[in-house]
């Protein structure tokens, strides 16, 4: 039987929530339990395919093709798991799973309404994803902040659960934050006093309160929540501002999360067997190192880091892999002339995938850096097709484009929309999207970096490299060191006489792991290492 622990928040958004949850899971998981994820966004779209990513980060994709929320990222980093894409419920995916039942006729005379339909659908939604996965455990993380209109719904359905799975299998955590003022001296409880109360208006009583702070709290403090939010002593954890994230499990760990969980939903766990000692070394990895790799990102979404999260969590595992530290500058690509002395300082360049044309001719002159002198690079997406386009240019196709930007005849289509794309006209979900093989062709740095000779990563693009001009570009030195299977589209490029310049089609960077840092970071910050210390 799956068991739920859900996650809300108050008093302010961007407390950590998504990695509050995710160091949860990791300290059950580190007691041998299997453990799931679900993210609640409670907005009217669909999934999170069509947001721009200054309004909530980076579009994360699932194994199975699902664009959804950045937090999935954090639960497959830490838990190190791929969580299917029904592990994303928003407002828009059930009011459309009500409306075409509706129309179905499947509720025939009944008014139909948010109590019991909306609430009951948001239930289902959540059960079947336990069900077909048979997790010991469940997180379910409400996004938005407790007192949102849009979350009513969700707090209703979640306290339903709790009725309905009953008291042992259920618990809630709130997660708050309890400033400190400078002025007065002290830390403030009362924001958490009036969120804790917003959420038992909705008839869910919070089993264990995590204060984030950003200097710890002491004990007093504690007792005065436990005392005003009528929740135990040991159910009130503090989670103070830490280096790195991947210090949070251990944190929460310290503070005895696992063992109140554990007690609270009934796990039947021996709390000796927990085992985190992977998760330490890991954080021991990110430690202080003498040797700094710089990396910029040339991107245009540069104002929101979360907008690269994935890209700069994958450089962080494969710096800690090579024992090294990593300072990322980014760099803004939405520029007529390139901040050219930003570039002159780092030892790779990273351009990040991305959509339509603005930001383009900032990613192209990256690229004529990065070739004119022997800088690491590596594209991902539109990064690759950004490659494409200033490697053709520099070699015979002047007008080099893609046709994403252009649809006049005069540029030549280097990148191209793919041919089963020609006919899609809706938006949302219909890129090519989610895991497909790629086949590495041997005595590449692709290969090198793999040592397989088969991958699957995820993507998502709708345009690809126009292989018309495949034979052309070889000629003038371009490697193509990743196909398709079937060898009709190119997923990886490299240039024979650069010390590492390589795109992929694909985003890579969904599956590196703290632990498992994905190959071709690896290789790119080595080859970085190489430029530095040239
Ligand atoms: N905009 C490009 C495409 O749709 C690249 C997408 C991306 O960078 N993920 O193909």
């Amino acid at each position: 039987m799956t068991k739920y622990i859900i996650i809300t928040g108050g008093v302010v958004s961007s407390i950590g929530k998504g990695i509050t949850s995710a160091s949860i899971g990791r300290i059950l998981r580190s007691y041998g339990l299997k453990i799931g994820a679900i993210k609640i966004d409670p907005y009217l779209n669909w999934d999170s395919g069509t947001l721009n990513p200054y309004q909530h980060g980076e579009v994360f994709v699932t194994y199975d093709g699902m664009e959804s929320d950045l937090d999935l990222g954090h639960y497959e980093r830490f838990l190190d798991v791929e969580l299917p894409g029904v592990s994303n419920i928003t407002t828009g995916k059930v009011y459309k799973s009500v409306i075409e039942k509706e129309r179905n006729g499947d509720f025939l005379g009944a008014c139909v309404q948010i109590i019991p339909h909306i609430t009951d659908e948001i239930k289902s939604m959540i059960r079947k994803t336990a069900d077909v996965n048979n997790y010991d455990v469940i997180l379910v993380e409400l996004g938005g902040t407790v007192g949102d209109i849009e979350s009513q719904p969700f707090l209703e359905a979640l306290r339903q659960l709790r009725n309905e799975e009953g008291h042992d299998n259920v618990m809630f955590v709130h997660v708050t934050f309890v400033p400190y003022l400078e002025a007065a001296g002290e830390f403030k409880t009362k924001p958490t006093q009036h969120s804790t109360k917003e959420l038992r208006s909705t008839g869910i009583n919070p089993d264990m309160i995590v204060c984030r702070s950003q200097n710890p709290i002491d004990d007093g403090l504690k007792r005065k929540i436990a005392h005003f939010c009528d929740v135990a002593i040991d159910a009130v954890i503090n989670a103070q501002d830490a280096s790195s994230i991947y210090e949070v499990p251990l944190e929460l760990y310290k503070e005895h999360v696992g063992e109140f969980i554990a007690n609270r939903i009934k796990l039947d766990v021996d709390f000796a067997s927990a085992n985190l000692d992977q998760w330490e070394s890991i954080v021991k990895s990110l430690e202080k190192q003498d040797t700094v790799v710089k990396i910029a990102i040339v991107g245009k979404y540069i104002e929101l880091e979360d907008s690269y999260i994935s890209i700069r969590e994958a450089l962080i595992h494969a710096a800690g892999s090579l024992g090294v530290n990593l300072d990322v500058e980014y760099i803004d690509s939405d520029v007529d002339a390139l901040d050219l002395d930003a570039l002159a300082n780092v030892h790779g360049i990273l351009i990040p995938g991305g959509f339509g044309e603005r930001g383009v001719n900032g990613k192209l002159q990256a690229v004529k850096y990065a070739i004119a002198n022997n800088v690491p690079i590596f594209g991902i997406s539109l990064g690759m097709h950004s490659m494409l386009i200033e490697f053709g240019r520099e070699n015979g196709i002047k007008d080099a484009y893609s046709s994403e930007f252009s649809k006049n005849t005069n540029i030549t289509p280097v990148i191209d929309l793919i041919k089963n794309q020609k006919k899609i006209k809706k938006m949302g979900g219909t890129m090519y999207l989610g895991t497909h093989d790629c086949r590495i062709i041997k005595d590449t740095k692709a290969y090198s970096a793999y040592n397989q000779d088969l991958v699957s990563e995820r993507h998502r693009h709708s345009y690809e490299f126009n292989t018309d001009y495949r034979e052309k570009l070889e000629e003038k030195g371009l490697v193509v060191s990743g196909t398709s299977p079937d060898n009709s589209s190119v997923e990886i490029i490299e240039l024979k006489n650069h010390l590492w310049f390589l795109g992929c089609q694909f985003h890579p960077e969904f599956k590196s792991r703290p632990n498992k840092a994905h190959p071709l970071f690896v290789s790119f910050l080595d080859a970085s290492l190489r430029y530095f210390e040239k």
